[in-house]
C-alpha cells in the first residue's frame, strides 16, 4: 500500500542526505521509509499512494487549526499577490508583535525570526550579551533546535560540563553548556552551587515535548524561576512547541510562571517558517539596532508568514483549549482501557493539545524514565496504525498533537484503530 512512497524515497536518498530535509521525518525508528505526502485537509493527510490518515503530527505541531484552514489559505493567497517579501517593515509585523505581546505574559517586546532554532540561538546570545556571562544550562531530553550551544549531551556528572552531541560541535562550545535532568531540583541546585555566577541563562521547555510529552512536576517551574532570580541568571522558556498549544496564554500563562525571555515558533507561523523571541523591554532593547547585540534575517517578519500566523492566532479562543481537553480526555480514557484489555503497559502525559503516550508502566518525568518505553512495541504499533489510517509523529519521543479540526468521530476512529492494531500485534 506504500509503493509510490517507497519509489520516491529510493530516488530521494540519492538526492538528499537520508532522503529528507530534516532527520525527524525519516521514519528511522518506526519503519523502512517515510510516507510521501500528496496533500492534506483539516485533520487528514493524504499520501502519494492515495491512502488517507488522521494526522496527529500536524507538521510537528504548527497546524493547530488543522491543514489548509480556509481563512488562513485565503489570507495567505491574497498576501502573496501583494508581494512575497520586501526587506522593509510592514504593518503586519506591528499587528503580529501586538498580538504576541498581548497574549504572552512575559513578552513586552518581540523580534521575529524564521525558525525555532534561530529563536533559541538568538535568545542565548542575548542572555550572554546582557549578563556578560558565558555558560548556559539546559535539561537532558529537551531539544531547542540545532545550534552548537544546544546540541550538547550531558557529561558524566554536573561538574564535568557538556559533551558535543554531534561531530562538528566544538568542545570549547560544549563546555559552556551544562546539562542536568529535567524535573530534578537537586541537580539544578548542584549546578548553581558550582557555576551560579557564570550561568547566563537556564533554558527549558516548560512542558518538555521532545522526549515525548513530559510536564513539569508540581512546583518545579516555580523553583527554577526562584533559583535563576537568586543567581542573576536569565530564565528562557522555549515555547516553540508549547506556545499556544498548552494554553491560550502559552505554558507560562497556564502555569503562571513568567520567564525573562520566551522563544516561539511553530503555531505562530500557522505552517509557514517562523520563529520569535521576546521578553522584558529592558532586555530586548539590547538587540540591534536598538542595542549592540547583533541578530538579523533577510526573511524575518515575512509577510506571508505573518499573515498565516496572525490568522491562526486570531482564530484561537479559550474555548479551543476546552475542546482540546475534551478530545484529550476521550483519547486518554480510551487508550487506557484498550491497553488494559490487551495487557500492554501505557503511561499517558498531557498538556493542552499535546498528548504523549509511553509503552511503560513507570511514571515518565524525565529522559531516563521516558527511555523505559518499549521501542520495539512502538515500532510495531506505528506500522499497524498506518495500515489503520492513523499517522502519529514518527518517533516514540515526539508527542501527538490535536487541532481544532479533529472531531470526536476522529478520536473514536483512532481508538478503534489502536484496538485493531493491538489485536494484530497480540496475535503475532
Ligand atoms: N525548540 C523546541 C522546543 C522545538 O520543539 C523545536 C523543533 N521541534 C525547536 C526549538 C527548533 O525549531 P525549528 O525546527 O523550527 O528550528
Amino acid at each position: 500500500m506504500f509503493e509510490k512512497s517507497k519509489e520516491l524515497y529510493s530516488e530521494a536518498v540519492k538526492l538528499m542526505p537520508g532522503g529528507v530535509n530534516s532527520p525527524a521525518r525519516a521514519f528511522k525508528s518506526v519503519g523502512e521509509h517515510p510516507l510521501f505526502i500528496d496533500h492534506a485537509e483539516g485533520a487528514r493527510l493524504y499520501d502519494v499512494d492515495g491512502n488517507s490518515y488522521i494526522d496527529y503530527c500536524l507538521s510537528f505541531g504548527p497546524l493547530i487549526l488543522g491543514h489548509s484552514d480556509e481563512k488562513v489559505v485565503r489570507e495567505v493567497t491574497q498576501a502573496t499577490v501583494r508581494g512575497t517579501s520586501f526587506g522593509a517593515p510592514t504593518q503586519l509585523e506591528n499587528e503580529m508583535a501586538e498580538l504576541v505581546i498581548d497574549r504572552v505574559p512575559s513578552v513586552e517586546m518581540v523580534r521575529m525570526v524564521s525558525s525555532g532554532t534561530e529563536a533559541t540561538l538568538a535568545a542565548l546570545r542575548l542572555a550572554r550579551g546582557y549578563t556578560g556571562r558565558n555558560k548556559i544550562l539546559k535539561f537532558e531530553g529537551c531539544y531547542h533546535g540545532h545550534s552548537d550551544s544546544l546540541l550538547i549531551k550531558a557529561g558524566s556528572g554536573v561538574a564535568t560540563l557538556g559533551l558535543p552531541d554531534s561531530p562538528g560541535v566544538p568542545e570549547g562550545t560544549a563546555k559552556n553548556t551544562i546539562t542536568v535532568p529535567y524535573n530534578d531540583i537537586d541537580s539544578l541546585t548542584e549546578a548553581f552551587n558550582h557555576f551560579g555566577d557564570d550561568i547566563a541563562a537556564v533554558i527549558l521547555e516548560p512542558v518538555a515535548g521532545n522526549m515525548g510529552v513530559v510536564p513539569p512536576e508540581e512546583g518545579y517551574l516555580e523553583s527554577v524561576r526562584e533559583m535563576t532570580e537568586e543567581n542573576g541568571t536569565l530564565l528562557i522558556f522555549d515555547e516553540v512547541m508549547t506556545g499556544f498549544r498548552v494554553g491560550y496564554n502559552c505554558a507560562q500563562g497556564h502555569f503562571n510562571v513568567t520567564p525573562d525571555i520566551t522563544c516561539l515558533g511553530k503555531v505562530i507561523g500557522g505552517g509557514l517558517p517562523v520563529g520569535a523571541y521576546g521578553g522584558k523591554k529592558e532586555i530586548m532593547e539590547h538587540i540591534a539596532p536598538a542595542g549592540d547585540i547583533y541578530q538579523a534575517g533577510t526573511l524575518s517578519g515575512n509577510p506571508l508568514a505573518m499573515t498565516a500566523g496572525l490568522h491562526t492566532l486570531k482564530q484561537l479562543t479559550e474555548e479551543s483549549y476546552q475542546y482540546f481537553k475534551k478530545l484529550g480526555d476521550m483519547l486518554e480514557d480510551g487508550l487506557t482501557e484498550i491497553f488494559k484489555d490487551y495487557g500492554y503497559p501505557i503511561t499517558i502525559n498531557r498538556a493542552g493539545s499535546m498528548i504523549g503516550f509511553f509503552l511503560t508502566d513507570q511514571d515518565v518525568v524525565d529522559f531516563e524514565s521516558a527511555n523505559t518505553s518499549d521501542l520495539a512495541l512502538f515500532k510495531a504499533l506505528y506500522q499497524e496504525l498506518l495500515k489503520e489510517g492513523v499517522y502519529l509523529p514518527p518517533s516514540q519521543f515526539e508527542g501527538m498533537f490535536l487541532s481544532t479540526k479533529h472531531t470526536e468521530a476522529d478520536i473514536q476512529d483512532t481508538l478503534n484503530a489502536f484496538r485493531n492494531a493491538l489485536a494484530r500485534i497480540k496475535e503475532n
